[in-house]
């Protein structure tokens, strides 16, 4: 969503907050000199507008753990969670340290003998033996015993005989960050609470998972950055849902950035301007300004019909992650949802939701759309949507070495068939009540029509026994559609066309599954590319598989979305697209600028290419033209 944030907020002060020109060190971050030059760090750009205000960083918040003593019987158990939090603290500053490479010169200088000691600290160190031994001898709970060793040892460090008392503090204040880490890994629950987060502020983490992004207030959240995370991850997803400006991938970050800094986030630009200066912040304020004037205009367009140039009408639909977005929806003049990611449903809960619970949360989203198509994904767990009640119901070797590559979507609800069905019945029982045609179901990460053959016997099961209970449903069942989102099932896209009444071509993971690429993984993200050839030949060969067959095709991926990729998507015979609700004014006014001839004509170009670099030239070239066309 184009959404300016930072307006109504308090004025950052830019003038008169300390830091230094790169990223401090630890004990510099605390006690840093006033009047801070202006740091920018770069990261992916993935949900635009603009946030200014102050730093709050999540890193620092759940240190504090409650004294605990253990009886003598859990003394291997806590030592054991304490090896699980050393091990999983390693992994992320190694990979803090992996991402260095990017930073300038100075900021790695600063930066990697920084981490290079927090590596040290977790390896054999005073901290890990000493806290190691005050489990067994004083029976503490690990998160008790790291937090009293790394404060004897500071203690240790401040009383030493040095006339260098920065750098004393400075070593204190590493082995304390350090047992924060650790207590951040011991106490770290699945589900995190940014009730804490000053309204107005820019949230800064090394990671948000998607459930974390799902209980993000955007009334109260001005922006969001992270280290981690990339342009098409789920998190990406659920922020430009929400319509947070933020920037994630961002190598350095939460070393630069402390709490209460001033930053001007510019969520379509990627950049993080730390303690901004007056010209940063006048230039921001503009650029809110900006956004506010391009909304009003493309608010305008909410009641013109989508149609090309040359008559040819364009379905534009609408994703939805929370319900929260419904107004959204109602607001950009979607006709109707294409994409229900029913996940939310089974986030931030140690249960399951149950049949009703189903029912009580579609039943008001597929009235409040009145008749306008609904596509209720059935659950698509595993990989990144890693989801805390499931998990538990998932033994560890059922998700696999690989998530992204085990039980994921279909594949899991076909191994756990209860779940599948209390899901079919929760919506056979919401489209029963609702219009004919209101109600779309959609089948995630098919890879070979069986699974659809499998999903649609389940499908018809469930109806007869709901039917039977007395429940009111549809004559003719809602139709029964298949997401084309791996190689594998648009390869087979015409096997899978004589199974499914739809297809939804889901480019984000089509685009990771193509390129073997994390979609969520900020090392590779300059990797993923859905107009690299291979992904746009696999979108034309099941475009054109359901094309033969007259089966309605869509695109539901963050393409579909993104207005300089209409003319190609149109050019291959797209005339349905399922994007983020505030993305529909733009296409929808890139639509109306658009020839359908040209198009296809464009697209016979694009696809002639094997050249991703000049695949990219053309398509900006052409969105130039319709630009200036427009
Ligand atoms: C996709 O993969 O493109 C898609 C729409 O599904 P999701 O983003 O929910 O995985
Ligand atoms: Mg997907």
């Amino acid at each position: 969503m184009k959404t300016e944030k930072g307006d109504p907020r308090p004025e950052p002060r830019a003038a008169d907050t300390g830091g230094k020109d790169t990223a401090p060190r630890d004990g510099a971050k605390r006690s840093a000199p006033r009047r801070a030059k202006e740091v920018v760090i770069r990261g992916i750009p993935v949900a635009p507008g603009i946030a200014i205000g102050p730093v709050f960083d999540t890193t620092e918040s759940p240190a504090e753990a409650p004294r605990r003593s253990i009886e003598p019987a859990r003394v291997e158990e806590e030592k054991a969670r304490l090896a699980a939090a050393v091990a999983a603290s390693r992994k992320q500053v190694a990979k803090l340290k992996m991402r260095l490479s990017v930073l300038p010169e100075e900021a790695q200088e600063e930066l990697e003998p920084l981490l290079d000691a927090y590596a040290l600290m977790l390896g054999d160190s005073r901290l890990i033996r000493g806290a190691r031994k005050r489990i067994e001898a004083g029976l503490l709970s690990a998160e008790t015993a790291v937090a009293d060793e790394a404060d004897a040892i500071a203690e240790l460090i401040l009383a030493a005989k040095d006339d260098d008392k920065a750098g004393l503090r400075r070593r204190a204040g590493e082995v304390r960050e350090i047992a924060r880490r650790l207590t951040r890994n011991l106490t770290s629950s699945g589900f995190r609470s940014f009730k804490d987060v000053p309204e107005g502020a820019v949230l800064v983490a090394e990671e948000l998972t998607p459930a974390d992004a799902a209980l993000l207030d955007p009334a109260r959240i001005a922006g969001v950055a992270t280290e981690e995370g990339g342009a098409d991850g789920h998190t990406a997803i659920m922020l430009r849902a929400l319509g947070i400006p933020a920037v994630l991938g961002a190598a350095g970050l939460t070393e630069a950035a402390r709490r209460g800094d001033p930053v001007v986030l510019d969520g379509a630009a990627g950049s993080i301007a730390l303690h901004p200066t007056p010209a940063t912040l006048a230039a921001a304020k503009d650029q809110v300004a900006a956004y506010a004037r391009e909304r009003q205009r493309l608010a305008k367009l909410r009641r013109l019909p989508a149609v090309t140039t040359d008559g040819e009408a364009v379905e534009l639909l609408a994703n939805l992650e929370i319900p929260a977005e419904l107004p959204l929806i109602a607001q950009a003049g979607a006709q109707g949802i294409g994409l229900l990611r029913s996940e939310f449903l089974f986030m931030n809960r140690e249960d399951l939701p149950d049949e009703d619970d189903q029912v009580a949360a579609y039943a008001p989203i597929v009235e409040a759309m009145n008749g306008d198509p609904v596509t209720i994904r059935v659950l698509d767990w595993g990989g990144e949507k890693d989801m805390e009640a499931l998990a538990e119901g998932v033994e560890p070797t059922h998700a696999g070495p690989n998530p992204a590559l085990g039980l994921r979507g279909i594949r899991m609800l076909l191994k756990r068939p209860e779940l599948l069905e209390a899901q079919f019945a929760a919506i056979l029982r919401v489209a029963g009540q609702a219009p004919d045609g209101a109600v779309r179901v959609m089948l995630p990460m098919v890879t070979v029509p069986e699974e659809v053959k499998a999903a649609r016997d389940i499908y018809e099961r469930v109806a007869k026994r709901v039917r039977r209970r007395g429940e009111k449903l549809p004559e003719k069942l809602p139709e029964l559609g298949a997401m084309i989102e791996t190689p594998g099932a648009a390869l087979a896209a015409d096997a899978i066309a004589l199974e499914a009444d739809f297809f939804a071509i889901g480019t984000n993971d089509l685009a990771m599954y193509t390129l073997a690429v994390d979609r969520g993984d900020a090392e590779v993200a300059h990797l993923y590319d859905p107009l690299h050839p291979a992904v746009l030949r696999l979108m034309q060969f099941s475009t054109e598989a359901a094309l033969r067959l007259r089966m309605p095709v869509s695109v539901c991926g963050e393409m579909a979305g993104n207005a300089r990729l209409v003319p190609l998507l149109l050019g291959l015979g797209i005339r349905c697209l399922s994007m983020n609700a505030s993305a529909i004014p733009r296409v929808k006014q890139a639509i109306r600028a658009l020839d359908i001839g040209d198009c296809a004509r464009f697209a016979r170009r694009v696809m002639e290419q094997s050249d991703p670099a000049r695949i990219r030239e053309l398509v900006d070239g052409f969105a130039g033209g319709v630009t200036e066309r427009g």
